[in-house]
């Protein structure tokens, strides 16, 4: 049961669970084999594997309007 989600580096994201700061809005750092998320919130990164990402992602939110 895959679903095809795109999302390119600087795209904010809202995964399923919250981050430990309370905050679950969160920006990619990086787009490769692995993904880097950056909390919106307390600036913390975390890197995993694309698989993981996936799976643990609720919402692509596109950052075209804001972005410059
Ligand atoms: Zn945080």
């Amino acid at each position: 049961m895959e679903k095809l989600v795109e999302f390119t580096l600087g795209d904010e994201v809202i995964m399923k669970k919250p981050h430990a700061c309370g905050t679950n809005l969160w920006t990619i750092s990086r787009n490769g084999a692995d993904i880097k998320i950056k909390c919106n919130a307390c600036g913390r990164e975390i890197m995993m594997d694309r698989l993981e990402f996936m799976r643990k992602l609720k919402k692509v939110i596109k950052n075209e309007e804001t972005k410059g």
